[in-house]
């Protein structure tokens, strides 16, 4: 049978109309059996999010022990969600229970799951459905990634009566027994996971725009809607800073083929765009499909003669990043030239003289500098590797707009063309790239 399972994002929790909204949208489809929801978002502009005053408790418990003047804005909060959908349930017990365990647990990650919890008890009471707790059914390893094999299992046992049920994304638990979180924006992932589990035959993330865009619209107005995108270039683009859904999210379900389809809770005819294995994957005719960037990268230049006939040069350096914990973008190489691309938070501080200095002395380079407020822009598309040309037409965009291309790294896979810019050129160079893909 066709199953969907369906998460809705913070937008479309935000408040009893929003939450209104999201049982029409469920009520209309029977297949719609399962749903994942995020904590409440923000309802208007310069709002907080639930998950964010959640944090704020948390800074409260740790210097007091206790949270009673920051929770007072979050009961706030699913207090009036309750009346205004006029529901019977007894949120005060509830909201009471949980102060009693965030005073008790103390812990970052239990006090940030809440909203999830509390979004995920009324939405189950709003649609008349069983609520499972991410607590009994999703799983983390010993080293804080997801127990995949132990989950979908918890989670198909859940199911196994058939009944629909609504899940809290965001939290699980922990090696240690104790609830654990994903990063921030990871109810995308409970959402495949559960997909995944439930072996759904589509994944349905309803958020409150109406799919993926060829590029930031705060870069370029009115830019293309993407309507098929493949799970590659999705991870690329999302990566890279588009963030209509967490870059991790893809993993679950690609091993199952099972498409994403991005949705928009306030415009539910809508499109929306299809995230799509290889197999399923129609082009949309164009050669680039998206363009997306990220600030706030440094490059570690090293220069070395006859670098190409040292045998382990890249070893060493690479060896002194893993020791300082820091992980790497991207490493474009030349015969003689490496370049290491670093995200600028991860070597904040010290790290960085001590990484120089390191490499410095194991691998004994000609030359080492650094570059630091990069940018990195992807374009990104299947259609790139079958035409011809066009690096030369990226490349001649940027020129046009003068902007410099200080590092260039192709992947082998011609799915994408990154080039490094200087900070304050990155939105030029996106809308640069932009207009001369898609006119
Ligand atoms: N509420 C969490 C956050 O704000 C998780 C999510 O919404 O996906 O990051």
């Amino acid at each position: 049978m066709t199953l969907k399972v369906c998460k809705f994002g913070g937008t479309s929790m935000a408040d009893g109309n929003t939450m209104q909204a999201v049982k029409k949208i469920i009520d209309s489809d029977a297949k719609r059996k399962y749903v994942v929801v995020s904590a409440p978002g923000k309802r208007f502009n310069g709002d907080v999010k639930v998950t964010d005053l959640l944090y704020a408790c948390y800074g409260e418990l740790k210097e007091k022990g206790d949270c009673s003047q920051s929770f007072a804005k979050v009961r706030a909060r699913f207090e009036s969600i309750v009346k205004e959908l006029n529901l019977s349930m007894d949120i005060k017990a509830v909201l009471d229970e949980t102060q009693r365990r965030l005073n008790e647990e103390q812990s970052e990650d239990f006090t940030a799951s809440r909203g999830e919890y509390l979004s995920a008890r009324i939405m189950a009471e709003l649609l008349g459905v069983k609520f499972i707790d991410g607590e009994d059914v999703v799983f983390f390893k010993e080293d804080g990634r997801l127990d995949g094999e132990k989950t979908y299992r918890a989670i198909s046992q859940a199911v196994a009566d058939g009944a629909n049920a609504v899940f809290p994304g965001f939290y699980g638990r922990g090696a240690d027994g104790k609830v654990k979180t994903f990063s921030r924006g990871g109810s995308d992932i409970s959402g495949a996971v559960v997909a995944r589990a439930v072996n759904a035959s589509v994944y349905e993330n309803w958020t409150d725009v109406s799919g993926f865009l060829a590029c930031d619209p705060r870069i370029v107005d009115n830019p293309r809607r993407i309507k098929n995108l493949s799970y590659k270039e999705l991870r690329e683009l999302s990566y890279m800073g588009a963030n209509v859904l967490h870059s991790e999210s893809i993993f679950p379900v690609r091993k199952a083929n099972i498409p994403i389809v991005i949705k928009n809770t306030f415009r539910p005819d809508d499109e929306g765009t299809s995230i799509l294995p290889i197999s399923q994957y129609t082009p949309d005719g164009t050669v680039v499909t998206g363009i997306a960037g990220k600030k706030n990268f440094t490059v570690i230049l090293i220069e070395k003669n006859h670098m190409n006939n040292e045998i382990g040069f890249v070893r060493k350096v690479l060896s002194v990043l893993e020791r300082e914990g820091v992980s790497v973008e991207h490493i474009p190489s030349g015969i003689d030239t490496m370049s290491v691309v670093v995200d600028s938070e991860e070597i904040q501080g010290y790290k960085l003289e001590q990484i120089i200095e390191g490499i410095k002395n194991e691998a004994d380079p000609d030359v080492i500098r650094v570059m630091e407020n990069v940018a990195l822009i992807a374009t990104v598309g299947h259609g790139m590797s079958s035409s011809i040309g066009t690096s030369a037409r990226l490349f001649d965009a940027m020129a046009r707009a003068n902007v410099n291309a200080k590092m260039i790294d192709q992947g082998s896979s011609e799915l994408n063309i990154i080039v490094g810019v200087k900070n304050e050129d990155c939105e030029k160079c996106i809308s640069a790239i932009y207009h001369e893909f898609f006119g």
